[in-house]
């Protein structure tokens, strides 16, 4: 009787011992850091030419009813100087934002000594990821191609949709058909697509009922029209339909995704100095970003990152040189040049992961810090 109690007593310290040490580890684990949530889905959303300044534009538009990108839980801000000038374009802007590289103006996915650096989407393939983008200019243009393609100058459009031929993009939506099916070299690369398994669309409603697999959805031979031209919801609707194919394919047999959104046309805008149409263009990204920023609502583990590649038009709201009536705010405005400015952009981030995008970085860490959070090789 007496062996039996002592061996109940060890039995009891023996499960007190192994609860104890069980909550000590996990406090250490937990101060660490290594309880964090795991992000298995990134949003990357990027303004061209989308200064602050901007975004305040549109605020006073809509007499500061919160735009999405407000509901934004962290908030920093980025520096965009490119490797060879203090004032980037969109072609060595992209590069950082997807490689972590600084390169050269002019420069797509390359170093200035041409040597090819692999963007975080091509890394989540590579790691089995679902992956995609959407944008309103063509795919070729400088910010997709950034997280496609690598070539030495951005103007080699021809060359740089061969890229979504070497890559296995689940989704590319945007413009720019005229590089697939009417070619210089007269290939058709639409055939070559849906040998592979693509289905090619031209419209969002042809692919209403297509619900996974791979989508290549490219209503124009060029840039899509902008927002005063009568482009409707494309944006947001891609955006949510790129979401929902992710997700099925992700389910299906992969282990997360990520996907680049562009609010392409805004840069267009503010070079031509249209500020109703830069707003109208702000507004759909921001329609976009709403559709992201629920998404991550609704599925725990995606992180979102809204940012901008640089400013476009040193756009300042003054009591300036010319009267723009934003809806009787009689705000005045001035654009103090035809191209882009050396500023910091913002950056707003939501969703599993936010807390790492708060402070200031280079535009070479943000996809860093994702493919950290993500487990990929930075
Ligand atoms: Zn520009």
């Amino acid at each position: 009787m007496k062996r039996c109690s002592r061996g109940w007593r060890t039995l009891l310290e023996c499960v007190v011992v192994i609860l104890v040490g069980g909550l000590a580890i996990r406090g250490i684990n937990r101060w660490l850091g290594d309880e964090e949530p795991r992000v298995e889905r990134i949003i990357y959303m990027i303004g061209d030419g989308m200064g602050v300044a901007h975004i305040s534009v549109a605020q006073i538009a809509q007499d500061y009813k919160p735009l999405a990108m407000e509901r934004a839980e962290y908030v920093g801000l980025c520096k965009t100087y490119s490797a060879n000038n203090r004032i980037t374009d969109s072609a060595a802007a992209g590069t950082a934002l997807a490689t972590g590289y600084k390169t050269n103006n002019g420069m797509i996915g390359v170093t200035p000594d041409s040597l090819p650096h692999p963007s975080i989407r091509e890394k989540a393939e590579r790691a089995g990821m679902a992956t995609g983008v959407v944008v309103t200019y063509p795919v070729t243009n400088a910010t997709p191609a950034a997280f496609v393609a690598h070539v030495d100058n951005r103007h080699k459009e021809d060359e740089i949709a061969t890229y979504y031929l070497s890559n296995e993009l689940d989704v590319f939506m945007g413009g720019g058909s005229k590089r697939f099916d009417q070619r210089a070299d007269s290939l058709n690369f639409f055939d070559t697509l849906r040998e592979r398994g693509y289905t090619i669309a031209y419209s969002i409603s042809d692919i209403e009922n297509v619900s996974e697999g791979k989508v290549a959805l490219l209503p124009t031979e060029d840039s899509m029209p902008s927002m005063l031209s009568g482009r409707g919801d494309f944006l947001p609707e891609a955006t949510a339909k790129a979401l929902e194919i992710l997700s099925n394919n992700a389910k299906a047999d992969r282990t997360g995704f990520f996907l680049m959104v562009e609010g392409s046309q805004i840069d267009g805008k503010a070079h031509g100095h249209d500020l109703e149409g830069m707003i109208a263009e702000i507004r759909d990204f921001d329609a976009a970003v709403e559709v992201a920023f629920d998404y991550a609502d609704e599925h725990p583990g995606t992180l979102v990152v809204v940012t901008a590649d640089h400013e476009t038009g040193g756009l300042t709201i003054v009591n300036g040189n010319r009267r723009f009536d934003l809806h009787d705010h009689q705000v005045d405005y001035a654009w103090t040049t035809g191209g882009h400015t050396g500023g910091m952009v913002p950056i707003f981030a939501y969703g599993t992961g936010s807390e790492h995008f708060s402070g200031v970085f280079e535009n070479t860490d943000l996809p860093k810090i994702m493919c950290r959070l993500l487990g990929l090789e930075e």
